[in-house]
């Protein structure tokens, strides 16, 4: 295509199985992955189904023995070859990653940086998988327990960040010493394919990662994935709906479920707060990410200056193409996206939100042909609108007033998500008080951005099961054994 890489050959239009590239699915079928600025084909996958599925499975239990059995700093090794190669193609993995995905080269560089911290993470964290000696009630007893791969795992991953979702799972699981089947999100596996290649060079063994490109057999290779008694686990990252119907699917099978769900996080804005700072944390990758903010809670004494603080730095932003130097933020990921955005704005407009800033002309987006939608922030919004309980997932900020302390929590804890909340204030008790009681798995107090490969990822209510990243990532890839040895 178009795309100037340094290193043309980390693009494989394929899957990826048995550290083959599979070019052509049994269907003879092809699916089209788009660029989203633009709404033209990039590339025709192969649109596999349950007999490659099968075949990837089939990889993944021959390669587990061999995989598991190596002893963690022979597994760290590999991983760690890989992190260096990710670095050093890190250009490569940003532009196409900007090509499929519509993000801007900045934030794909940095999503980039982000992906390969896990494989580091848990290259390292390979060789702390520690086991325990437990001081025995008995004489005549001793106790240990060992930690053990889970074993083949099945993975589920969005198109969001179609790097990063990939190393973060694929860093725990071969850590652990589990084997992995992928299928990435149908609108960007190039990012996958081109992590495949990388392992490969820096070692993994056949089978230990395996990829199943498919768009027509999303549903079928799910519930196979779930189903199959050769697969442990499944880690999935995407929308609560898929992720229930995945937990339904893996219970006759009682299966390890790891599940990263749907946010809505609330960003509260005390009357003490550092206005500026609180400004400058949403509309990261357009709003297109789980832990970004939909609803700012703002203190009704500071409303009309933060709004207005809002609006200026709304409107300093630049929407276009993701390899436009000049752009701040790239496009939806698709016309759908586009649309489910402008249904919760016009429906926060009909009762009674006001829009601010974010009407097409100014942005200049009207003649744009690709998936925008102009970064917009809406005040005077209320509980019953929808972007007051459901997932936006694109650049809107939606600005609600409270009083007291008590009002805003309850507000905050209004829905049946629980990811991750944010909240600006100076004043230190306050600051315990409310990150304790925001009912989500992750807070940011005065700041917006969270993530990091050293900290425990993860929601509570329906926003997942598990954590991902950090010590506990390991916990979902492991079983404990506990071995009781009479003397
Ligand atoms: P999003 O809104 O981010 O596209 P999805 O949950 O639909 O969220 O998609 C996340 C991942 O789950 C993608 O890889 C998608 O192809 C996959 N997916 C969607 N529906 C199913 C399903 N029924 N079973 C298994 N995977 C699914």
């Amino acid at each position: 295509g178009e795309l100037k890489l340094k290193d043309p050959s980390l693009i494989a239009i394929a899957g990826f199985i048995d550290n083959e590239y599979i070019r052509d699915a049994y269907s003879g079928k092809k699916f089209s992955v788009y660029d989203p600025s633009k709404g033209t084909e990039i590339a025709k996958f192969p649109d596999m189904g349950i007999d490659e599925a099968d075949q990837a499975i089939r990889a993944a239990k021959r390669a587990l023995p061999g995989w598991s059995q190596m002893t963690a700093k022979e597994r760290s090794n590999i991983l760690r070859k890989w992190y260096n190669l990710i670095l050093d193609n890190e250009e490569d993995l940003a532009k196409i990653l900007t090509w499929e995905n519509g993000k801007t080269l900045t934030e794909a560089l940095g999503e980039v940086r982000y992906g390969a911290s896990f494989i580091e993470w848990f290259a390292e964290e390979a060789k702390r998988l520690y086991g325990e000696v437990i001081p025995s009630p008995s004489r005549q007893q001793r106790m240990i327990t060992i930690r053990q791969p889970l074993g083949v795992v099945g993975i589920i991953t969005p198109w969001n960040f179609p790097n990063a979702m990939l190393t973060r799972k694929f860093g725990a699981a071969l850590a652990a010493g589990c084997t992995v089947i992928a299928k990435p999100a149908s609108e960007t596996p190039l990012s996958a394919l081109a992590l495949c290649e990388l392992g490969k060079r820096a070692g993994l063994p056949k089978g230990v990662i395996g990829v199943v490109t498919t768009h027509g057999h999303t549903k079928a290779i799910g519930k196979h994935l779930c189903e199959s008694l050769d697969i442990s686990g499944i880690s999935f990252t995407g929308s609560t709906v898929v992720g229930k119907l995945l937990l339904k699917q893996c219970a006759d099978t009682v299966k390890k479920v790891s599940l990263e769900l749907g946010g809505n996080a609330a960003f509260i804005i005390f009357e003490d707060a550092d206005i500026d700072k609180a400004v400058d944390a949403k509309f990261r990758s357009s709003g297109q990410t789980c832990i970004c903010v939909n609803r700012f809670y703002v203190h009704s004494s500071i409303k009309d200056k933060f709004s207005a603080r809002l609006q200026e730095k709304v409107r300093s932003f630049k929407v276009g193409s993701g390899f436009d130097k000049k752009t701040t933020h790239g496009p939806l990921i698709n016309s759908a996206a586009v649309e489910k955005v402008r249904t919760h704005v016009d429906d926060a407009i009909r009762q009674g939100a006001k829009m601010l800033t974010g009407d097409d002309e100014k942005n200049g987006i009207g003649s744009m042909h690709g998936y925008f939608y102009p970064p917009t922030v809406l005040t005077d919004m209320k509980e019953g609108m929808k972007m007051a309980d459901e997932e936006t997932f694109g650049p809107v900020a939606g600005i609600f007033t409270f009083d007291t302390e008590d009002e805003v929590l309850e507000a905050a804890n209004n829905t049946r998500f629980g990811l991750a909340g944010y909240f600006f204030s100076r004043d230190i008790s306050r600051c315990w008080r409310v990150a304790e009681k925001l009912q989500v798995g992750m807070v940011g107090v005065n700041t917006g951005s969270i993530s990091s490969e050293v900290a425990p990822f993860g929601g509570v209510k329906e926003s997942g099961l598990g954590r991902e990243g950090a010590r506990q990532g390991l916990d979902e890839y492991t079983e404990y054994k506990y071995i009781n040895m009479a003397v």
